[in-house]
């Protein structure tokens, strides 16, 4: 069976990758689908989120990695997939995530969310944590690979 994790990845991080792994291992394929449209104000575009993520999933052999625009619902149909995979930390995950799967429900009753909660360590790891720690200068290593802080430094070095 074929799942899709969707999500703004902005920058992947481990937490991200932790739940990518564990998925890879429940699902024959696994669509890495990483969004155009966010409500967001984008950190990195998304041709550099989208080589971050391929450059990052690339270890584990049963993912694919595409960029999608629109509703992750209809990008789930035009790829003959019913199961879209979200992370789950804290509580504070729990309300916006509920309210994006029963609206995906609302749009589409034949495709599931299936929610994974990732190892301890990545509970509170978030990609807009990142994005502060690299702005302060923070140490990285811990939290997202090597070619992610690369991406980061220069990013806050160019403004
Ligand atoms: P969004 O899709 O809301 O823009 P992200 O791209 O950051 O959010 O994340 C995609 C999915 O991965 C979401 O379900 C999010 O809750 C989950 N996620 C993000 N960070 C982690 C983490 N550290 N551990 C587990 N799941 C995570």
């Amino acid at each position: 069976m074929k799942a899709i994790y969707p999500g703004t990845f902005d920058p992947i991080t481990f937490g991200h990758l932790n739940i990518l792994e564990k998925a890879a291992k429940m699902f024959d394929e696994v669509i890495l689908a990483v969004a155009d449209y966010t409500a967001k104000q984008n950190y990195f575009t998304l041709e550099e989120r989208l080589e971050q993520c391929k450059e990052a999933a690339k270890g584990i052999p049963n993912i694919k990695v595409i960029s999608f625009s629109g509703l992750v619902v209809d990008f789930a149909r035009q790829n003959n997939c019913r199961i879209l995979i979200r992370g789950l930390r804290a509580v504070s995950d729990f309300e916006y995530e509920l309210s994006l799967a029963l609206t995906n429900i609302k749009l589409s009753e034949d495709i599931e969310t299936v929610f994974l909660v990732p190892s301890l360590r990545y509970m509170y790891l978030s990609s807009s944590m990142i994005r502060q720690l690299a702005e302060l200068d923070g140490e990285l290593k811990d939290f997202v690979p090597p070619h992610v802080i690369k991406a980061l430094k220069e990013r806050v070095r160019g403004g």
